[in-house]
């Protein structure tokens, strides 16, 4: 198991730093000790979403974090749109719907990134948000939340968005852009174990949260926020996940993140072109909008032999998400993952292919 290549799409590796941070004793959270930690994680955190705001964490999954945006943002009745073009896109409406808004689903074809302007073709004056994922982990394209953050910027619609798998990988600015809402978690590219969703609000989001009629208890972000101030939260914490957060950050930034975002793409590169050789393809219809922090590859023979082949290999990835389960495996290659990661799982590549 620990010689094993993780290249999964979450929970990723964890550095050796990462792991040895949680050899730690249990630790009370209502105290000094608790509080730094908690406020190196913040920091470093707002730095990475690129905001000034308060950076909330929640003790969940990033699927908790995303319900969390829709329960406090918005209110029973809201008019939102949600561009998909994917598995967690869908997610997302799934949540609001849940909530009892009114999602307006803009659906675009699998392997497509968004289309901004068809998506704000759909925002009228009665519309209250747009909810859309940054990364879209099941097919391996990345929306283009700057310029949708641009279209929205002005306008008293909030722009709400999951980057899971994005965050730590793939750029964004939220103050920069105009983004009301990010949601992230602890298990993708920020190289921790799950259990932490960091959330972000713009001042215009915290103003909706003022206003929201729907009920809340566990995600309650104002309760939340408040506790934020002393650098605390208001339930138990996953002490454990934050002492690994504090590790994993500090490595980012000990890195340097243009030069995290850099590896990345440098990655992807070498990942790309190593399949195209062998005469395979990505699953990303426009390569511009291809994932940075994980690359989907279509794969006639059915994911699951290859899937198979690989973990005989000691190297775990993903296969897909309905409805292309089968037709595409997925590479993570975020976080911890370095070139010699991707030339190995190109070897492996390379001897899987001439079996079929
Ligand atoms: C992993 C992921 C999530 C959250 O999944 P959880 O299992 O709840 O952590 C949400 N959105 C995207 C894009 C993801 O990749």
């Amino acid at each position: 198991m620990s010689k094993d290549i993780k290249l999964l799409v979450g929970p990723t590796t964890l550095p050796k730093k990462v792991m040895t941070a949680m050899d730690h004793e249990v630790f009370g959270h209502r105290g000094k000790y608790y509080e730094e930690i908690h406020k190196s994680v913040v920091d470093k955190l707002g730095q990475l979403i690129g905001t000034k705001e308060d950076v909330i964490l929640l003790t969940s999954s990033g699927t908790g974090g995303m319900e969390a945006a829709i329960q406090n943002c918005f209110s029973i009745g809201d008019k939102v749109i949600a561009p998909i073009i994917g598995n967690f896109g869908e997610r997302f409406a799934d949540i609001a719907e849940t909530y009892g808004l009114i999602v307006d689903r803009v659906y675009f074809e699998l392997g497509e990134t968004a289309d901004i302007s068809k998506a704000m073709e759909r925002v009228n004056k009665d519309t209250k948000g747009v909810i859309i994922v940054h990364n879209e982990s099941s097919t391996g394209v990345y929306n283009d939340i700057e310029a949708l953050g641009k279209e929205l910027r002005n306008k008293d619609v909030l722009l709400v968005t999951d980057s899971v798998s994005g965050l730590g990988g793939l750029k964004i600015n939220m103050d920069d852009w105009g983004i009301d809402v990010v949601v992230s978690s602890s298990q993708k590219a920020l190289m921790s174990p799950p259990g932490i969703s960091p959330i972000a609000l713009s001042k215009k989001a915290w103003e909706r949260v003022e206003q929201s009629n729907t009920p809340t208890y566990y995600f309650n972000l104002k309760k939340a926020r408040k506790m934020a101030e002393v650098n605390q939260t208001p339930w138990t914490p996953a002490t454990h996940t934050l002492l690994a957060m504090k590790a994993a950050t500090e490595m980012i930034f000990d890195e340097g993140l243009e030069n995290v975002y850099k590896r990345h793409k440098v990655n992807q590169r070498i990942l790309i072109e190593g399949i195209e050789k062998m005469g395979y393809s990505i699953f990303a219809k426009n390569a511009t909008y291809a994932s940075p922090t994980l690359t989907a590859i279509k794969t006639p023979m059915g994911s699951k032999r290859v899937v198979d082949y690989f973990k005989e290999n000691n190297i775990l990835i993903s296969a897909g998400l309905a409805p292309i389960k089968d037709e595409i495996i997925r590479v993570g290659t975020m976080g911890f993952v370095y070139e010699k990661d991707i030339l190995e799982f190109l070897r492996v590549m390379n001897e899987f292919d001439k079996t079929i």
